[in-house]
């Protein structure tokens, strides 16, 4: 089963939260069961809004999101309900995503409720099955979200996104908000949590330490588009595009070898509401032609394991 959504020119979203923008381009990725699929980018490329469309939060307004083979956008009734079912957001602010008048048992009762999971002393049995799952004390049922720290509010969130059994789940920086000695347990319990339930994991950060750690896939993103797209490892011991090599140069731990510090990212990310013409990378980067003011260039393998948007990839210059 894979999660697939493919589209070479998304030319704008219609939202009930976002104004019009240009955010999600050039999009196409898969992600398949017991899989992590990481999108990197700098804040403002578009992240968000592209688990927002995955999630249908957001409506292209064209091409297609497929689920489990299946054209996301086209699904109405009990099919769209079990399609939201099945895909979850886990989100960087668990506190402002949980109902601070429920206690967690309530919250967790309430899903499986909802979606008909669990009936009676069943529910019950469920909800201290997924506190168990995400390492919290049976007790944490009757206790209200503000009486547990940053982290244990994460499982929570969590916890209410596996009740209604996802097969996918998105999780947009849910690490960013919490000191860095629990991010590495939260990063943990998603690794345990895809092995022993075979969930399907997109993972959003700008962080690349952490990306590297938990996807065995990567997108790029950039103003919108995805700029490359393929397995983790390779992309970071051989990126291809002109902006991942960049991106990483500006981590110089995470390369093999290091590089010098002006080949980090140059100047301002532009505006996502007006990005340049042709590559929207072109004024940053340090190999530019004439032809990347004047193209887009499409997401494509142009003569390497993995594709890649840029006129020059392959060509020997990048
Ligand atoms: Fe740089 Fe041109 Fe490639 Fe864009 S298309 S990344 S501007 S070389
Ligand atoms: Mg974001």
């Amino acid at each position: 089963k894979s999660f697939t959504l493919r589209r070479t020119a998304w030319d704008g979203l219609r939202g009930r939260a976002a104004p019009v923008l240009r955010a999600v381009n050039g999009v196409s990725f898969a992600v398949e069961r017991g899989r992590t699929l990481g999108i990197v980018g700098e804040s403002g490329c578009g992240k968000s809004t592209l688990a927002r469309c995955l999630v249908r939060l957001l409506e292209p307004d064209n091409g297609s999101v497929r689920f489990e083979g299946v054209d996301v956008l086209r699904l109405e009734g009990a099919e769209r309900r079990a399609f939201n079912r099945r895909v979850q957001m886990v989100f960087q602010d668990p506190y402002g995503s949980l109902n601070p008048r429920l206690s967690v048992g309530d919250c967790l009762s309430e899903a499986l409720v909802v979606h008909d999971l669990a009936r009676g002393p069943a529910v019950a049995r469920r909800v201290e099955e997924l506190l168990d799952l995400v390492h919290l004390p049976r007790d944490a049922a009757d206790r209200y979200p503000h009486e547990f720290s940053g982290g244990q509010r994460q499982r929570i969130g969590i916890a209410r996104a596996l009740a209604v059994e996802p097969s996918l789940i998105i999780a947009d920086e849910p690490v960013s908000a919490l000191d860095v000695s629990v991010q590495a347990q939260i990063v943990n319990l998603f690794l345990e949590l895809q092995e022993r339930l075979g969930l399907a994991l997109v993972f959003i950060t700008h962080d690349l330490r952490l990306v590297r750690h938990v996807s065995h896939d990567l997108a790029v993103m950039y103003l919108g588009r995805v700029l490359e797209t393929g397995p983790t490892e390779r992309i970071f011991s051989a990126p291809r595009h002109p902006y991942t090599q960049a991106l990483l140069a500006a981590a110089p731990q995470m390369t093999p070898r290091r590089r010098s510090r002006d080949e980090a990212v140059r100047g301002e990310l532009p505006s996502p509401v007006a990005p340049p013409p042709g590559c929207a990378f072109h004024p940053r980067c340090p190999i530019a032609q004439p032809i990347c003011r004047e193209r887009v260039p499409a997401l494509e393998p142009r003569g390497g394991d993995w594709p890649v948007a840029c006129h020059l990839a392959g060509s020997g210059a990048s």
